[in-house]
C-alpha cells in the first residue's frame, strides 16, 4: 500500500570538512596556473584554509577543532581533505600536510600549552610545519639556544611556529619555536615543480628556545611506527594530483577524439588501473598505520611497501599521459604540463631505497602472507 504521509525534510548535513576542502581545492586550482613561480606565496589559498576551518579542523575540540585526523575514526575523512587539496594543488597540499603533521606530533608528545601555541597560530590564519631535513649537522641546541640550518623547509616565511628537530647531547629533540628571528632563503628552491611550497632553507643561529617549548623526550620524532607509519599522508595529498591528472587524460583524449583507437584505450585503462593501484595503497596505509592495535613493525613495513608501490604507480600514470596525448602535455599552458612537474618533484621522498629494504627485511620473516587491512 502507497503510504502518503508528508515526507519530512531531510535536515542538510553540515558542511563538514571534505566539503570545506572542496571549497579550498577549487580556489586553488583556479589560482595554480598564476602561482606557478618561485617565491610565489599561497596566501589566499592559507586564508580559504583557515575561513573554511580546515586550519583549525585537526586540533581538539577545545581549542576550536574537531580532532580530524588524530585517531583512526576520523583517519579517512583526513585522507580525503588531503587528497581533495592535493586535487587544487600539490604545493597548498604540501604545506597543508606539513601543518597536520605538526598538530598531530605535538598532539601525541606534547602538553595543552603547546597545542595552545598551534591553536594561536591557526587562529592568526598560519600554518604550521615539521621541519627536519638537513645536511650535516643541521640544527643543534645547546643552552638553549638554536645553531645551524634546515633545508627544504615548506613555507619558509608563512611558517613562524614550526615543528623543529635539533640535535642534543641526549639525541633528537623536537622544538615548537617562535622563528621570526631566524634567516629564510629561498634563494635555492628553484625545482623543476612545487614552486609554490616555499621549500627554503632556514639559519636558525642564536634563536632562543624555552623550555615550553621543549616537545616530548629526546627520541620521540623517529620513534616508531608514528615516523614512517605518518607517510600515508603524504600519498594522499599526491593521490589528489594523480585522479586530476587521470580525469585531465580523459577529457584530453575525449577532445581529441582518441577515444576509439584501441590501443589509446588500452593506454589509458593502464593509467586507470594505475590510479586505483595508488588509491588502494593508501587507503591500506592510512587504514593500518591508524590502527593502535597493529604492531609498530607491521605498520613501518606496510606503509614503507605502500610508499614503494605508489610511487611506481605514480610514475606509470605520468608515463601513461605523456604518451597518450602527447607532446602538448609539455607545453604550457596545458595544466598537464605543471601538474606533472608538482608530483614529478613531490615524489622525491626520503630514503626510498632503505624504505623498500627494511620491508623487505620485515616481510623475509616467516610469517602469513595474508594480511586484512580493513577500514
Ligand atoms: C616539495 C617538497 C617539500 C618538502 N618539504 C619538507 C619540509 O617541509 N620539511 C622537511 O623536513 N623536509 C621536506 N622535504 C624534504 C623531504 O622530506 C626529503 O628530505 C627530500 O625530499 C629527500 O629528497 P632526496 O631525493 O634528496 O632524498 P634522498 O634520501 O637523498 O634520496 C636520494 C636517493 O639516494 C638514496 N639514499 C639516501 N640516503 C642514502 C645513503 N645514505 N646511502 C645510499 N643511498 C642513499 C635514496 O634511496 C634515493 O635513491 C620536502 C621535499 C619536497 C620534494
Amino acid at each position: 500500500m502507497l503510504n502518503h504521509a508528508p515526507v519530512a525534510p531531510v535536515p542538510a548535513a553540515p558542511p563538514g570538512p571534505v566539503a570545506a576542502a572542496c571549497h579550498v581545492a577549487a580556489l586553488a586550482y583556479e589560482l595554480a596556473p598564476a602561482r606557478d613561480c618561485d617565491g610565489c606565496v599561497l596566501d589566499r589559498e592559507v586564508a580559504s584554509l583557515a575561513v573554511e576551518g580546515l586550519l583549525h579542523a585537526p586540533l581538539p575540540a577545545r581549542l576550536g577543532g574537531t580532532g580530524l585526523g588524530m585517531d583512526s575514526a576520523t583517519a579517512p575523512a583526513m585522507r580525503d581533505v588531503l587528497r581533495i587539496i592535493g586535487g587544487g594543488s600539490l604545493s597548498l597540499g604540501r604545506l597543508y600536510e606539513g601543518h597536520v603533521n605538526a598538530v598531530r606530533l605535538v598532539t601525541r608528545f606534547g602538553t595543552a600549552a603547546q597545542l595552545q601555541l598551534l591553536a594561536n597560530e591557526a587562529a592568526a590564519g598560519r600554518l604550521s610545519a615539521v621541519w627536519n631535513a638537513q645536511t650535516g649537522l643541521g640544527v643543534t641546541l645547546a643552552d638553549r639556544r638554536l645553531a645551524g640550518s634546515k633545508i627544504y623547509t615548506s613555507g619558509t616565511g608563512m611558517v613562524r611556529r614550526p615543528l623543529l628537530t635539533a640535535g642534543t647531547p641526549q639525541g633528537v629533540l623536537m622544538l615548537l619555536a617562535d622563528v621570526q628571528a631566524a634567516r629564510n632563503d629561498l634563494s635555492s628552491w628553484t625545482p623543476l615543480g612545487m614552486r609554490a611550497s616555499l621549500t627554503g632553507s632556514v639559519d636558525f643561529t642564536g634563536i632562543a628556545v624555552g623550555d615550553a617549548e621543549i616537545v616530548g623526550e629526546a627520541g620521540d620524532y623517529y620513534c616508531s611506527p608514528h615516523f614512517a607509519g605518518g607517510a600515508w599522508r603524504v600519498l594522499a595529498v599526491q593521490l589528489g594530483s594523480i585522479e586530476r591528472l587521470v580525469s585531465l587524460y580523459r577529457s584530453q583524449m575525449v577532445d581529441r577524439n582518441r577515444t576509439e583507437d584501441p590501443v589509446q584505450r588500452a593506454r589509458f585503462g593502464e593509467a586507470v588501473a594505475a590510479l586505483e593501484t595508488a588509491r588502494l595503497w593508501t587507503a591500506g596505509a592510512a587504514a593500518i598505520a591508524e590502527d593502535a592495535r597493529r604492531p609498530g613493525d607491521e605498520i613501518d613495513a606496510f606503509v614503507n611497501l605502500a610508499r614503494h608501490g605508489f610511487e611506481r604507480a605514480a610514475l606509470d600514470v605520468i608515463e601513461r599521459v605523456q604518451r597518450g596525448i602527447g607532446l602538448s602535455t609539455m607545453l604550457r599552458p596545458n595544466p598537464i604540463e605543471r601538474i606533472v612537474r608538482d608530483l614529478a618533484t613531490y615524489l622525491r621522498q626520503p630514503f626510498p631505497d632503505a624504505a623498500l629494504d627494511s620491508a623487505a627485511i620485515w616481510a623475509l620473516a616467516e610469517r602469513p602472507m595474508h594480511r586484512d587491512i580493513g577500514e
